[in-house]
């Protein structure tokens, strides 16, 4: 179910979600009950938006009839829920464009070339998409992609090679760990002693400083020195007892956490409000724009409280609130699906015998 299409075709739509956190996914639900097929597109690599990003093992008290569960338990059932839909997702790159065509319908392009011309938009884009925080040294930004890099692609890439990674949260952690023995040299660099990483994580990593298998400087980095081939070959680091040193490298691997950035929704001629989407009215959740509806913490409207649960009100008025454009000669009737042998059979189950 978790297909990626990179298909170089343009993709031909009914719905395309913006988001895949838990209220872009129900909006599959909704849609699909409707019998509208979404393209799921999220910026991040895995589904789950801010639940799985900022607390997969936090238990959450308020969704209704579920007393209790993780953010990433919320994410895996939700996804089963929506299975019998087959959304197809298309993970790690971020919506950059949507216009308005003369035929009513809108283009939509993602960061990774991918093309859709699609009927309706949902946006469930919630604090905006997720975005690394990058390292504040002027001028070091050239060497991103090449020698600096804020997410490991490739790990095979950095093995045999001088690494300086900085951070103190568990991704720097973790990395630092799984590169001892298979890179050059492992610099950790922190700005800190006190880690947010996991204590487990922090002590191996301590241990291996101790055996000289890696190495740990308190600092942070202000400056570096390119060599005469114009490679990053130094980063110079100031300490505690600020004294600037330098740590020579191959690979600057930075791990400073995530920020989200409304980006590149604020130009697409949405009506924006404190960087919220206004919405028209609380029946439909559409934006200014018509057959573009925005649900979930993204979302702006009097009343307007930012949880999961307003999000999945909001998604299945949101998803009659689309059916018009996409089936426009069609009477479209709210069911149960206690009841309903029509809903049974898009969510592909048996209609039950009452009594
Ligand atoms: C620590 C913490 C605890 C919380 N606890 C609770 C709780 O107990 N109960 C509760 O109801 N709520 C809780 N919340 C709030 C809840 O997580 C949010 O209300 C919910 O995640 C909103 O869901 P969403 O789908 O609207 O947006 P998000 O979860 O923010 O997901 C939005 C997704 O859209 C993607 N995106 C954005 N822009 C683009 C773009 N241009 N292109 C592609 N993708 C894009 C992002 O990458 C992201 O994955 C908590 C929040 C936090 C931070």
């Amino acid at each position: 179910m978790n297909s990626t299409v990179t298909s170089p075709g343009v993709i031909e739509a009914d719905a395309v979600i913006i988001g895949a956190g838990p209220v872009g996914l129900f909006q599959v639900f909704e849609l699909g009950l409707l019998e509208i097929k979404a393209h799921v597109i999220d910026s991040l690599g895995a589904v789950g938006g801010q639940c799985v990003e900022l607390y997969p093992d936090k238990p959450i008290y308020d969704i209704p009839a579920v007393p209790s569960c993780t953010g990433q338990e919320l994410t895996d059932n939700l996804l089963k829920q929506i299975e019998p839909f087959e959304p197809t997702f298309h993970l790690g790159q971020e919506v950059t464009r949507v216009a308005r065509r003369d035929d009513g319908r809108f283009d939509v392009e993602t960061s990774a070339g991918t093309a859709f011309i699609t009927k309706t938009i949902f946006i469930a884009a919630g604090v905006g998409s997720f975005q690394a925080r990058t390292l504040k040294v002027d001028g070091i930004e050239a060497f991103e992609g090449s020698q600096l890099h804020y997410k490991v692609k490739d790990p095979a890439q950095f093995e045999g090679k001088n690494l300086v990674i900085c951070g103190g949260g568990d991704s720097a952690l973790d990395w630092a760990l799984n590169f001892v023995g298979k890179a050059e040299s492992v610099v950790l660099l922190h700005r800190r002693e006190d880690f947010r990483a996991a204590p487990a994580s922090v002590a191996k990593m301590k241990a291996l400083c101790d055996e000289y298998e890696m190495q740990l400087i308190i600092g942070q980095a202000t400056g570096y020195e390119a060599d005469d081939n114009g490679k990053l070959s130094q980063l110079k680091v100031t300490g505690a007892d600020g004294v600037t040193r330098r740590v020579p490298l191959d690979m600057l691997l930075v791990f400073f956490g995530l920020s989200p950035k409304l980006g590149p929704i604020a130009e697409w001629g949405l009506d924006i409000e404190r960087r919220q989407l206004k919405v028209q009215n609380t029946e439909k959740f559409e934006t200014n724009v018509p057959g573009i509806f925005a649900v979930g913490d993204i979302n702006t409207y009097p009343g307007k409280k930012k949880l999961i649960l307003s999000g999945f009100h909001e998604a299945a008025l949101a998803a009659f609130g689309a059916a018009p454009y996409i089936f426009p000669d069609k009477k479209i009737h709210m069911q149960y699906t206690t009841t309903s042998p029509k809903l049974h059979k898009v969510l592909g189950v048996e209609t039950p015998v009452f009594d």
